[in-house]
């Protein structure tokens, strides 16, 4: 035989990204929107992709859709860089700005993209650890940088998968530490329209910042792959030498560009959204789990006494489906909710009521069914 190829050693090494897609009645694994995108759009989208000129590439600015979003946010459209993906938007500011010899540092637990991006994008991972509940403070934040000087800091605010939002002071703060040398800081907002606060009114050519946000979670757009980046023109006209030519292909354009026409529709789900998960938060206060306070769309919640990967699989065995952080590092025994519809949130609870009054044996104590 002959010898096979190995992969870099950091690869080798990878676990890779898994959120298993199992068939299931309930799906409150991934963050996605429980409804499909606003009635007319899909009509609209066919009826723009009969004008698309396909024997052509599409326009390789994606102008359109960056004049589109920069009207959103009232930023010059060279200030908005797109993706396939804020996955792949990440991943093209750790191509440009990471690297070998270079470092990218996250306070974890957080979304566990941000490490596997470095890893593979031969990017030194440099560690910083959340406090109590959570918790990450201005202090904790210029520590670490002060002491570590990576050329990258991720931060994920709202913090995916514990929903924390950080205090007003931590992103200032971080700017102001990464200034002293040089560092640039990512704020991934993968889930900011949930939260009360956003870092989009700090960009600036004066300021080394870059907030990601995503068309995969409110927009109700995960299947288009559709992601952004805000932040000086200067950073992200670097970004335009990594990724490859024509990366977004014309179909994306004009859906990323017809879906900002709908701006109305998708502040009202995110509304329903909110007021759902401060149903499904109180409701689970009243059960014997740990629940933490989320500023995303989903909730993050630890069974008492109980494990993790058992509650997970008992739910499971019920057709619901979510996300088992268990084994995660700082995250023993939690269990992630993505907020669905409200019917969705009630067949959560019945079920885990149900896992929970079962003893470890899977006999039912109490009088529950
Ligand atoms: C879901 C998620 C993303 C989104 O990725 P896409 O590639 O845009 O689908 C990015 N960051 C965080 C923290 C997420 O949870």
């Amino acid at each position: 035989m002959p010898e096979r190829p190995s992969a870099r050693s950091e690869i080798a090494g990878l676990a890779g990204y898994h959120s298993p897609q199992v068939e299931v009645e309930v799906r409150l694994n991934t963050n996605e929107s429980p409804v499909p995108p606003p009635a007319g759009y899909t009509e609209a989208l066919v009826e723009a992709v009969r004008s698309i000129e396909f024997n052509r590439y599409p326009d390789r600015a994606a102008t359109d859709l960056r004049a589109a979003l920069a009207r959103r946010y009232g930023v010059d459209t060279a200030q908005v860089f797109c993706a396939n993906g804020s996955n792949e938007a990440l991943q093209t500011i750790l191509l440009t700005y990471g690297g070998a010899g270079r470092s990218v540092a996250m306070f974890e637990p957080t979304y566990a993209m941000h490490s596997q991006i470095a890893r593979s994008t031969g990017t030194r991972v440099v560690v910083g650890r959340r406090g109590a509940d959570f918790g990450l403070s201005a202090a904790m934040v210029e520590a670490l940088v002060a002491a570590e000087r990576p050329d990258v800091l991720f931060l994920c605010l709202p913090n995916n998968p514990t929903g924390t939002i950080d205090s007003p002071e931590v992103v200032p703060a971080a700017l102001e530490a990464l200034g002293e040398y040089g560092g640039l800081l990512v704020v991934d907002e993968a889930y900011g329209q949930f939260a009360p606060t956003s870092s989009v009114e700090l960009i600036d050519e004066s300021r080394a910042l870059v907030v990601s946000r995503t068309f995969s979670k409110t927009w109700a757009m995960a299947g288009l792959r559709l992601g952004y980046l805000l932040g000086p023109s200067w950073c992200l006209a670097e970004l335009d030498k990594v990724v490859l030519p024509y990366h977004l292909d014309a179909i994306k354009q004009a859906a990323g560009v017809l879906a900002l026409e709908y701006g109305q529709s998708m502040e009202a789900r995110v509304a329903d959204l909110i007021a759902e998960r401060e149903r499904l938060t109180f409701a689970l206060r009243e059960l014997p789990v740990t629940v933490w306070p989320s500023g995303a769309n989903f909730v993050l919640f630890r069974p008492e006494g109980r494990s993790g990967r058992e509650v997970w699989e008992g739910l499971l065995d019920r057709s619901i489906l979510v996300r088992d952080c268990s084994s995660w590092a700082g995250l023993e025994d939690c269990l992630r909710v993505t907020i669905g519809t409200e019917e969705e949130g009630d067949r959560f609870l019945a079920a885990l009521r149900q896992v929970l009054a079962q003893d470890l044996s899977g006999e039912l104590v109490g009088e529950e069914t």
